[in-house]
This record gives C-alpha cells, sequence and structure tokens, in this order.
C-alpha cells in the first residue's frame, strides 16, 4: 500500500516558448512553485527567443483533442488556465473539450500579441473568443490592449479601466481581472471584478520589461484556485507572485526582455 497523498494538478491548454519564458514553460514553472502537479496541453508551439517569435505551428485539432483528454481521463483537474489558442478552429476545439468535461475552474488569459509584437491569435478569431471561451471562464484576465481588442475601444486612464471592466463583463464572463500595467503611472493597478464586488491589487511599477507575466499570473491564479482559493484571494496572491518574480527576473538571452523568477 502506498501512502503517498494524492497531488492536487492544474492543467495549461497554451502556446510553447522555446526560449522558456512565456507560454506553457512558464505556467509548468508557475505550478511547481506553487506545489501543484502541472498537466499541459500544447495548442500552438513558437519558436521563440527574447528577441522575436521566428515560427509558429499550430498541431492538428484531433492531437489537441488527444492531449486533453489523455489529462482529464486520468487526473483529477482542480483548474485550467487557457493561454495562447492561435487561431479560431483551436478556440473551437478547446471549446468542445472543456464543455465535455466540465471543469471546476477556467483561467482565461486571451493571448493576442505578443510584447515583442508577434500575433499570437489570428484576428479573426476574436468572436471564436468571445462566443465560446469567454462563457466559459471563471475569470478571463486581459491587459489594456487585450481589453480594448475585445472591447473595440481605447483605455487610457483609471476611469476608462474603470468603465472597461463593466463592459468586459457585460461580455458574458462571471470575473474579471483587467491588468493595468499598460496604464502610465508610478503604480499599477490590476482590477478585479469577481462578479460580487470590486477589488484592486496595487505594486510598485518595476523598472523591467518581464517576459511571460500574463502567462505567469493566469497560472498562479489557476494554482491557486485548485488548492482552494477564493477567486479574489487567488487574484492577490497570484499579483504578489509576479510582482516578486519580476523584482528578481534576469536576462539569459541577448534581448532586452527578462524572464521570471519563479521562486
Ligand atoms: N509566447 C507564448 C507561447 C505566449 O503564450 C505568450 C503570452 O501569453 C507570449 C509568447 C508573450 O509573452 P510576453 O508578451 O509576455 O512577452
Amino acid at each position: 500500500m502506498s501512502n503517498q497523498r494524492r497531488a492536487i494538478c492544474a492543467l495549461t491548454i497554451a502556446g510553447s516558448d522555446s526560449g522558456g519564458g512565456a507560454g506553457i514553460q512558464a505556467d509548468l514553472k508557475t505550478f511547481a512553485a506553487h506545489g501543484v502537479h502541472g498537466l499541459s496541453a500544447i495548442a500552438a508551439l513558437t519558436a521563440q527567443n527574447t528577441r522575436a517569435v521566428t515560427a509558429v505551428n499550430v498541431p492538428p485539432t484531433a492531437f489537441l483533442h488527444a492531449q486533453i483528454d489523455a489529462c482529464f481521463d486520468d487526473f483529477r483537474i482542480g483548474a485550467v488556465k487557457l493561454g495562447m489558442l492561435a487561431n479560431a478552429r483551436v478556440i473551437h476545439a478547446v471549446a468542445d473539450a472543456l464543455e465535455r468535461h466540465r471543469p471546476k475552474h477556467v483561467v482565461l488569459d486571451p493571448v493576442m500579441v505578443a510584447s515583442s509584437g508577434a500575433r499570437l491569435l489570428d484576428p479573426a478569431a476574436l468572436n471564436a473568443l468571445r462566443s465560446r471561451l469567454i462563457p466559459l471562464a471563471t475569470v478571463i484576465t486581459p491587459n489594456i490592449p487585450e481589453a480594448e481588442l475585445l472591447l473595440g475601444h481605447t483605455i487610457v486612464s483609471g476611469a476608462d479601466a474603470d468603465r472597461a471592466l463593466a463592459e468586459l463583463r457585460a461580455l458574458g464572463a462571471r470575473a474579471v481581472l483587467l491588468k493595468g500595467g499598460h496604464l502610465q503611472g508610478r503604480e499599477m493597478t490590476d482590477r478585479l471584478d469577481d462578479g460580487r464586488r470590486r477589488h484592486a491589487f496595487v505594486h510598485a511599477r518595476l523598472k523591467v520589461e518581464g517576459h511571460g507575466t500574463g502567462c505567469t499570473l493566469a497560472s498562479a491564479i489557476a494554482a491557486q484556485l485548485s488548492l482552494g482559493q477564493s477567486l479574489a484571494g487567488a487574484c492577490a496572491a497570484a499579483a504578489d507572485y509576479v510582482h516578486g518574480a519580476l523584482v528578481h527576473a534576469s536576462r539569459p538571452g541577448k534581448g532586452k526582455v527578462a524572464v521570471l523568477d519563479h521562486f
């Protein structure tokens, strides 16, 4: 008889970053740092380093389904994190799989464009994201440019961001964490509407261009939810985790972007 404890598991369905800073690689490091066993279904592969994304390959839908089904058939999954999904075909495939497996929590990072400028989602896929995935999410975690694309207007001030939070909820999201890193100011504020009330998570702005911060935040939220945290508690802890990981970030490549330290 084995007396080993049952592991808590979280699944990331996202893109691979060959440079190890973002995507699946950041997600698995984040899960591990939270003591959660990380599972992954790779929705897209990127050839990428600290300077650029040089190629993208999207595996066949049947293979993505095989990865997701293999995970759900064996592990008790506390939360699913969704990252780079590349195009509408992949979004529909992931939505079909989630409707079949019905995980308790889904954290949707609506990844669209990398900070390097590389497109990680076909613009024609925005409608599929809105209609298929946003309604399945426990929380969506757009940054300001992603929220602008979802809403079709600019967000330049804190007051705009407050209004955008309500507009994003009106798209059918149960909860919204709007990341404030792209707004001006010495502090940065992440705003959460958890479906009942609003919260603000404020951190000093650091002079570091972090790579994979969005991926890390969303997977830290998924890890915390799978550990049983409330949504507001998970988002607060995840925002603190990303801040700490940025404080200790390093530059492993020749580009100026830094990768986070997954302590
Ligand atoms: N590559 C992959 C596979 C990603 O999922 C993401 C972000 O979600 C990025 C790159 C972009 O990361 P960043 O914009 O933080 O550089």
